[in-house]
């Protein structure tokens, strides 16, 4: 099979939630640096950020950003934009999840998930899309999940839902707005991805169980995610904004 490269060469990513070891946002790093983009992961520890962009190679950086706090995004944007001189894909990964039932949910707890996963998407594109519309230019892929879609995944809360649900909204709204600037917005939904959010959380027997319900018969690998963000940020995706590309498996199947 030929190898394709290069997708995204010359290109500035900034990856929000990346410097987790086995995460979604840092096979997306590894990924994307592979395809010749210069990265930036934002993280909430600055020096797990700083660690995860150098074990993708030399040129990326990391930088200390916690979502939720508006003024963070916009200091992690002006330091990103002065280390790698511009931006052109955002990838909203950064997330978090509570499994909880809708009569456990507590106010700090609705706060806390919502905040992470639906207002860091908000703000943290808020900082950036200004010097995208500045060159005329730009892609932005935010995380949702299955469990917007079908009222739940495995592991989320109805907040969890209803945030990721809320990312969906948001997107498409920003795909609407920024279409004439040249700025495109889409989301990935997940199913069931093997990484640290889940790590403790299910049985061997519990994972065996819910892979059985997959029609493809496995749960997912983080680079599976990888690979439908690097789709997005790249110029293979031109013509497509404010879409929702799945990747579960066949988990859920739209009629
Ligand atoms: P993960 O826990 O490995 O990664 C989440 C990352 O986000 C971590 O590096 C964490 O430090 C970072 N983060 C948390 N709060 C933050 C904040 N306030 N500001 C900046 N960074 C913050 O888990 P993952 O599975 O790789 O999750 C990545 C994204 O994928 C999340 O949005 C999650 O909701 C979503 N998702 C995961 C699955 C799955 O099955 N793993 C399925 C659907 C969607």
């Amino acid at each position: 099979m030929t190898q394709v490269t290069g997708l995204l060469d010359g290109k500035v990513a900034v990856i929000s939630g990346a410097a987790s070891p086995r995460g979604i946002g840092l096979a997306t790093a590894r990924l994307f640096a592979e395809h010749g983009a210069r990265v930036a992961i934002l993280d909430l520890d600055g020096a797990a950020a700083v660690q995860a962009a150098a074990s993708i190679g030399p040129g990326h950086i990391g930088v200390a950003c916690n979502v939720a706090d508006r003024d963070a995004c916009q200091k992690a944007a002006e330091a990103v934009v002065a280390a790698l001189g511009k931006v052109d894909v955002l990838i909203n990964n950064a997330g978090i999840t509570q499994p909880v039932k809708t009569l456990e949910i507590d106010p700090a707890s609705w706060d806390r998930i919502l905040d992470v996963n639906l207002r860091g998407v908000l703000y943290l594109s808020q900082a950036l899309i200004p010097y995208m519309k500045q060159q005329g230019a730009g892609s932005i892929a935010c995380m949702s999940s299955v469990s917007a879609q079908r009222g739940g995944g495995i592991l989320g809360g109805p907040h969890y839902s209803a945030a990721k649900a809320g990312v969906l909204g948001l997107a498409k709204a920003m795909a609407r707005e920024f279409g004439p600037d040249n700025i495109r917005v889409n989301c990935v939904t997940p199913g069931l991805i093997q990484t640290d959010i889940t790590t403790g959380k299910l049985s061997d027997q519990q994972k065996a169980e819910i892979a059985g319900g997959v029609p493809l018969n496995r749960l997912g690998e983080a680079r599976e995610i990888a690979g439908a963000y690097l789709f997005l940020a790249s110029e293979l995706s031109s013509y497509i904004t404010g879409a929702v590309i799945d990747v579960n498996g066949g988990m859920l199947i739209h009629g």
